[in-house]
């Protein structure tokens, strides 16, 4: 059964939920998408949650959808963990752009020297990682997920997600300002997570409550600040360590 757990909530500066984040599963195969700061502990909050454990050994496979810090810091350490205690590479699907900078302007600077016999080593992308590139047209298949890519409208090149498995269908909005287009890509998807935030780079509410009924049936919402209550019952917050069947 195609589901989804959440993982983390918030946005790029709460103080009470970890960085928007989810693991896909299917079959027991997991795709993480995002990986926000602490991310083992971000793992750890979500199993206390749901009841479920998982763990960094559980993550094999994860896609990063843009370089902004809340939706990548906990790479490095992640990436360090697999190497030094699992003696693994994480296999991480990139877009283009984001492979272009991930490593010289994201990584390099704290995993990219290793202190061994005395002196320091150079390490690289392909110590840590093995690249599954992404394309932006057509499908990508990473295990039994086959996943669509479309262009957010952000500070950086951002990815949505339509994903499918087992017949269903998934859809993350990822950052973005509010796109018609984009929810037009988005509402063939039998569960959507849509951000939400005060304006600016980031979609409000009134715009989303403004969709229809039977879209927003579908929709929960992610990356929101603190202090952000939906004023109606027209969407509904997603809750951290959530499980939802797509
Ligand atoms: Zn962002």
């Amino acid at each position: 059964m195609f589901e989804v757990i959440a993982l983390g909530v918030g946005d790029a500066f709460s103080t009470r939920h970890h960085g928007s984040s989810f693991l896909l599963s299917e079959a027991g195969f997991i795709l993480a998408v995002d990986c926000p700061a602490d991310y083992r502990k971000t793992l750890q909050d979500a199993s206390a949650a749901n009841g479920r454990q998982i763990s960094a050994e559980d993550i094999s496979h994860m896609l990063i959808t843009h370089v902004h810090g809340d939706h990548m810091n906990g790479l490095e350490g992640l990436a360090l963990y697999k190497q030094r205690f699992e003696k693994k590479r994480l296999r991480l699907a990139l877009t283009p752009e984001v492979h272009a900078v991930i490593w010289d302007q994201r990584l390099a600077a704290g995993i990219g020297l290793r202190w061994e016999n005395g002196r320091a080593q150079k390490l690289g992308f392909e110590d840590f990682f093995e690249h599954l590139p992404l394309s932006w047209d057509g499908e990508n298949k990473i295990g039994p997920f086959r996943v669509r890519l479309r262009r957010t409208r952000h500070m950086v090149p951002a990815s949505a997600l339509l994903v499918q498995a087992g017949g269903r269908s998934f859809g993350y909005s990822c950052d973005t300002v509010f796109d018609p287009e984009l929810i037009r890509f988005l509402e063939p998807a039998d569960l959507i997570f849509h951000e939400v935030g005060a304006g600016g780079p980031h979609t409000t509410y009134a715009e989303l409550a403004s969709l229809p009924e039977s879209l927003r049936r579908k929709m929960r919402l992610i990356h929101y600040p603190d202090d952000f209550t939906p004023p109606d019952g027209a969407l509904a917050l997603l809750q951290e360590g959530e499980t939802l069947a797509v």
